[in-house]
């Protein structure tokens, strides 16, 4: 069984985003395509755990009913998108934590910073966690990109603590699920993610399914709600290397999300822990 994780966020929540915008300009769009993705999970008989970025919930708190009844797990990723690693967000993140709970009533109890920043400064974090209740954690790409990434983390769940951010820990209480990755020619890449499944070719990510399939392995794929419904996404004029990362081929993302809910089976953290 895989996991599915969608991080819930607005146009102008992404990191490769926000450096181009300004304050007076945020309002949220994306945040009407709920619907369209909760219709796709229907369809697909498949339930999943959104990361909700939460001051969405403050702007539109049904958004929370919405996604429990269709059986969805929510979960956190921060209030406002900030990276774990940013100056200082280690005395907000507790406050953080504590408001989403509230906003949860709550039924949070699964993380994922954004652009994978969790790493040797921010991991603080698990021990908030841990603070906090929380059950898990998906922060961790076990392989090397340009914008993140902990090559060394061990591919399988395991038990993570703030001294052990890449290998099995018994002292750790939070279980850490890492991003699916796939060993194509003696390299790993990743190949877990919205971002992968534009881009590369698709018999690579159902390859990647395959092989953790095999290996009774959950193969732990993120897409972006922005991804899902690109209709609601504005097109902001960013470099050329930002726009590859945020919008290359964008409009095919449904329709494959759509194949891959047709090819291998996923569920929600929440689920696959009760299992
Ligand atoms: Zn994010």
């Amino acid at each position: 069984m895989n996991i599915l994780g969608i991080d819930f966020e607005d146009w102008f929540h992404p990191e490769l985003i926000q450096k181009y915008i300004t304050n007076e300009k945020k309002h949220p769009q994306v945040i009407d395509g709920i619907h369209e993705i909760l219709d796709l999970l229907r369809k697909k008989e498949t339930n999943a755990t959104f990361f909700v970025v939460g001051e969405l919930l403050e702007f539109k708190p049904d958004l929370l009913d919405l996604i429990l009844d269709g059986n969805h797990e929510i979960a956190f990723h921060t209030m406002n998108h900030t990276r774990l690693d940013a100056p200082n967000f280690k005395n907000c993140f507790e406050n953080e934590l504590k408001k989403f709970d509230l906003l949860t009533e709550g039924k949070s109890k699964g993380f994922r910073a954004p652009s994978f920043s969790l790493n040797k400064t921010s991991s603080w974090a698990i021990d908030l966690l841990e603070k906090n209740n929380y059950v898990y954690d998906s922060s961790v790409m076990p392989a090397k990109t340009n914008l993140y990434g902990l090559p060394h983390a061990q591919k399988t769940p395991y038990k993570i603590t703030s001294t052990s951010l890449e290998n099995n820990s018994d002292n750790g209480k939070i279980i850490e699920f890492p991003i699916m990755v796939s060993k194509i020619l003696g390299k790993t890449i990743p190949v877990g993610g919205g971002f992968y499944l534009r881009t590369l070719p698709f018999k690579l990510i159902k390859n990647g399914f395959k092989q953790y399939e095999k290996n009774g392995i959950p193969g732990v794929f993120y897409i972006h709600s922005w991804e899902l419904t690109p209709k609601y996404m504005p097109k902001i004029k960013l470099s050329t290397k930002d726009n590859f990362i945020t919008y290359h081929n964008i409009d095919t993302a449904y329709d494959k999300m759509e194949k891959l809910l047709s090819l291998h089976e996923f569920t929600s953290f929440e689920n696959y822990l009760k299992n």
